[in-house]
């Protein structure tokens, strides 16, 4: 195990804002994650478990305590009473999973195609998007328990997966250190195409597309939307989306609808999203006075998103939690609706 001091952590983060960790290690093996923790408690150091920094905003002071990237590797496939699992190593980049397990024609992964981010980041928000969550085809968890300091195989439903949380991100928060995940794919079948933009983009095709249609359409479709990593494009410098659908109660809600209807405006609505009273956060953004592509100093909004905060040049967290603040605030003004952020917040 290698222990670095202040490793600068802008650049370990998508959104390339926040300093410096005190102490930084970047774990390879699960003995090597054992040890690092090892290191933390015996130094009383703050300990902070760092992916691929894609959910990300990290204060300018930085993290006065151990950051330590898990880079557990390995895609290990076996099969069990007629079921395909795959073991897969919490560092490994989710996308290459994905491609992996859609070329060899496995279904259930391939809406989640480009998201970027580490396979251990996934159950920590229960990643999803176009129609599809890793709730769905996780098994189980293995993870790093800072209580008892014992390795758990933690089955999906310990996980209590709801839309973008677990216990991971919620009532046991900085408790496990996920060192793999283990997916139950099946092979063959038809691919998930309820979604809006997929259903668009397939319009006229007589066949089924197959899994590798599906991944090559989400990849280009988030492409478009600046929700793929591109080198090189300034729109995908951000965390992804800002804010979360947020959920309302019938008062919310019925609050909502009328100041909507005063405007002459209807507030979208889709039947997944009207179950739960559940609204769309971009609509609330770009009906708030911030359109795409919005810039306020060093920071805005996304050209092709109106969810994506970025950071135009060389923004500090402090300006992009500034504008977090002017963007909850006028909302919640014009629609009595409080914004929650989608992000994780480290160092504030
Ligand atoms: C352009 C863009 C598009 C995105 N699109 C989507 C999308 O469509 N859907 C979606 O759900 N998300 C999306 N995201 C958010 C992000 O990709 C996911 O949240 C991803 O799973 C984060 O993984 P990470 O490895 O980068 O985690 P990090 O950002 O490094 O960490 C996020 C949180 O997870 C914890 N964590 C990470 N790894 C572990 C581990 N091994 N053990 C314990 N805790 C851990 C961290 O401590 C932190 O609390 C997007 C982000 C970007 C930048």
């Amino acid at each position: 195990m290698v222990v670095q001091g202040n490793v600068l952590l802008a650049p370990l983060t998508t959104l390339k804002v926040g300093g410096p960790a005190r102490y930084f290690v970047e774990a390879k093996t699960i003995s090597e994650v054992q040890e690092a923790v090892e290191f933390a408690r015996a130094n009383n150091l703050p300990l902070f478990v760092l992916g691929v920094g894609s959910n990300l905003v990290v204060s300018d002071a930085g993290w006065p305590g151990l950051v330590l990237k898990i880079a557990v590797s390995g895609i290990e496939q076996r099969e069990q009473n007629g079921k395909t699992f795959f073991d897969v190593g919490a560092g490994e980049e989710w996308d290459r999973f994905v491609a992996r397990a859609v070329s060899a024609n496995f279904a259930g992964v391939e809406c989640l195609s480009g998201i970027p981010g580490s396979v251990g980041g996934t159950p920590v928000q229960n990643v999803g998007a176009y129609g599809q969550e890793v709730a769905e085809t996780i098994h189980s968890v293995l993870a790093l328990d800072l209580q008892d300091n014992q390795l758990h195989e933690m089955p999906a439903a310990d996980c209590e997966f709801r839309y973008r949380t677990s216990i991971f991100n919620t009532t046991e928060k900085g408790r496990y250190l996920i060192v793999r995940v283990t997916y139950a794919l099946t092979c063959g079948g038809k691919p998930r195409l309820g979604y809006a933009d997929l259903k668009k983009h397939f319009v006229g095709w007589k066949e089924t597309p197959a899994f590798s249609d599906v991944r090559e359409a989400v990849r280009k479709i988030r492409a478009s939307k600046g929700m793929l990593i591109v080198p090189g494009d300034d729109d995908c410098r951000s965390a992804g989306s800002f804010f979360k659908n947020p959920i309302l109660s019938s008062d919310q809600y019925d609050h909502l609808t009328k100041a909507a209807a005063e405007k002459n405006l209807q507030v979208p609505s889709y039947p997944a999203l009207e179950a739960q009273r559940k609204v769309s956060a971009a609509w609330l953004v770009e009906h708030s006075g911030f359109s795409k592509g919005y810039t306020s100093g060093r920071v805005g909004i996304s050209r092709k998103h109106a969810l994506a905060i970025v950071n135009r040049d060389q923004a500090r967290a402090a300006d992009v939690l500034a504008f977090k603040e002017e963007i909850q605030n006028r909302i919640e003004e014009i629609w009595g609706v409080k914004l929650e952020p989608e992000p994780v917040f480290i160092g504030f």
